[in-house]
């Protein structure tokens, strides 16, 4: 199974790839993980994105579209892949179109998570994420058993430093202006499942499934 996961940023992406990666055995491909563990380990491609990052901007395409080629090589990757916050440009979805089509893999849906601006805001300066194991929670939504303490690992619980209320608005900007646009372009290719955000994780799953069926 090859999924790509849309939607605007705070729409549930990373929730439901959680479970999508344990419901059909694939890898997760997260762009804005490998970001993160490359600034965790200090490398230089961390370095680099950091900026971007903290100012809630795109890293730069050359940048993004050189580690998904590299990773998307790799032999884990040849029985499918759960894309997650890629491609978000056009130049993204242009490069992935010819990595697939040079390697003769199809992609089996893209999935879409709407959510309006105002729930993507509430649901962004909410997250909170394990330093540990990644595992995503939000203190409202999502809460996790003990106050700051992920369930699954016991590790501790942080808020990431681009979910302030300003980064978070300019990311949605970006959103607007550079994603948003694939949306119509995976609809041409008749590949797009629109997908109810604004429901219980699980429903929301269940959505998921559905739609990949
Ligand atoms: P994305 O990967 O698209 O940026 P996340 O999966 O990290 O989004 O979710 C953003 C926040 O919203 C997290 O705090 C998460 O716990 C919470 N969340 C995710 N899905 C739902 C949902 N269906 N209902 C309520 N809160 C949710
Ligand atoms: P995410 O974890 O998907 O919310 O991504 C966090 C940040 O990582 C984004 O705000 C961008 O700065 C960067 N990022 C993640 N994926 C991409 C991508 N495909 N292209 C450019 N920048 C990205």
């Amino acid at each position: 199974m090859q999924i790509i996961l849309m939607g605007p940023p705070g729409a549930g992406k990373g929730t439901q790839a959680e479970q999508l990666i344990e419901y059909f055995k694939i890898p997760h491909i997260s762009t804005g993980d490998m970001f993160r563990a490359a600034i965790k380990q200090q490398t230089p491609l961390g370095l680099k994105a950091k900026e971007y990052m903290d100012a809630g901007g795109l890293v730069p395409d050359e940048v993004t579209i050189g580690i998904v080629a590299d990773r998307l090589a790799q032999a884990d990757c040849q029985n499918g892949f759960l894309l997650d916050g890629f491609p978000r440009t056009a130049a993204q979805a242009d490069a992935l179109a010819k990595i697939l089509s040079d390697t003769h893999i199809t992609i089996d849906g893209v999935i879409n998570i709407e959510l309006s601006e105002s729930d993507l805001l509430e649901r962004l300066t909410g997250r909170r994420v394990c330093k540990q194991c990644g595992a995503t929670y939000h203190t409202v939504f999502n809460a996790s058993k003990e106050h700051g303490v992920c369930d699954k690992c016991g590790g501790e619980l942080y808020q990431r430093s681009d979910d302030t209320l300003e980064t978070a608005q300019n990311r949605l900007k970006v959103y607007n202006d550079q994603t948003e646009p694939l949306i119509a372009y995976y609809s041409k290719l008749g590949l797009l499942k629109q997908i109810n955000g604004d429901q219980e994780i699980k429903q929301v799953f269940s959505d998921v499934l559905r739609a990949l069926e």
